[in-house]
């Protein structure tokens, strides 16, 4: 991924021209153009959320209602509402839930000059059923204590023996590691990523965690040198103690580079406002959302040209993964079943 600095004239320019749609010419008209109102579910957690829909608010006098809950929890109920739900926008994070909704025909596909210009197309659905807001890097955080991270390389070489004992994994039943699966099987196909997943098996520490910040945890305390974590919960963990004994290795910088998955959303199915769905979803795109969006969670902004938080931006430049997420979801079947093959659980 790299940062792109406009210089501040051109930056103005570009931001002139693609965000002239949505500015209008000031809050009442906007509300009269699309409604008053738009409704949300987000399994995205109301404090990263609610700043940006609050400037949205201010910006264009649409108000945002919004409700809470896991993904799982939101795709049945858009599902069992059906026409009737009061739904208009469905956000979520990774690529491989997304991919459930639409295939599971809750998400309307969306033309939108504003978010194809502003999203890069590896972080969007081809049919433009759901975008990418924020990037999410999953990759190997290791002990500074006890790793020459010269040994690092990429996820398939911590099938190495090197590394017995050494690794630890938070569990399968996690969509991150489903959608890092999937696109190693997107890049190795399913024989070679079986032997990958195998061998993480072979090298594991101790039985894989719940969630990341236990991984890593896990890491601190000794009982293995290795994980495979979002970087914003390492992003938290700095924060909370900036002399951590871990640190950031940028996977496959030789090869196929960086996983990264998105949070991101797309207008539901049934949306009774979908005039200012869109308008929501091109604003949380726009230059000023982008700048907050990513930082609120050390992510990183889905949108180029934008500065990065200084924290995540400390972890340095690195190439990403840019195969198109779709694959995330087309081949997360298949993920699960290999993993389950491999006895990773
Ligand atoms: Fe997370």
């Amino acid at each position: 991924m790299r940062r792109m600095v406009f210089p501040l004239l051109l930056a103005v320019g570009v931001a002139g021209i693609v965000l002239g749609g949505v500015r209008g010419t000031g809050g009442q008209d906007e509300a009269a153009a699309v409604g008053d109102e738009v409704v949300v579910y987000s399994s995205r957690q109301e404090h990263l959320i609610r700043p940006l829909f609050e400037r949205f608010t201010e910006e264009t006098g649409i108000r945002v209602r919004y409700t809470t809950d896991n993904a799982g929890a939101l795709m049945a109920r858009l599902q069992s509402e059906g026409r009737n739900t009061q739904a208009d926008l469905f956000m979520t994070v990774d690529a491989g839930n997304l991919w459930q909704a639409a295939e599971r025909g809750l998400l309307a596909p969306m033309e939108s000059e504003l978010l194809t210009q502003a999203i890069p197309v590896h972080l969007r659905d081809p049919d433009g059923h759901w975008f990418g807001l924020s990037v999410r890097a999953r990759t190997l955080v290791y002990s500074t204590e006890r790793v020459d991270p010269e040994a690092l390389r990429g996820y398939a070489d911590l099938a190495d023996e090197q590394w017995r004992g050494r690794l630890c994994l938070r569990s399968s039943q996690s969509v991150y590691n489903q959608s890092l699966v999937a696109m190693l099987i997107a890049s190795h196909g399913v024989e070679r990523t079986e032997e990958i997943v195998k061998g993480w098996v072979a090298n594991l520490a101790a039985q894989p965690f719940s969630n990341d910040t236990s991984t890593m945890e896990a890491v601190v305390a000794g009982q293995c040198d290795v994980a495979l974590v979002n970087t914003y919960y390492f992003g938290r963990l700095q924060s909370q103690n900036p002399d951590v004994p871990l640190a950031v290795h940028w996977a496959d910088q030789e090869g196929n580079g960086v996983h990264v998955n998105i949070s991101g959303a797309g207008v539901t199915r049934h949306a009774q406002r979908p005039g200012a769905a869109r308008k929501l979803l091109e604003w949380l795109a726009g230059e000023e959302a982008q700048a907050l969006y990513g930082a609120l969670n050390h992510e990183y902004p889905a949108r180029e040209g934008i500065d990065w938080d200084p924290l995540v931006a400390s972890w340095g430049d690195y190439r990403v993964d840019d195969t198109n997420l779709a694959e995330a979801g087309r081949l997360q079947t298949q993920a699960v079943m290999l993993m389950d093959r491999a006895g990773y659980r």
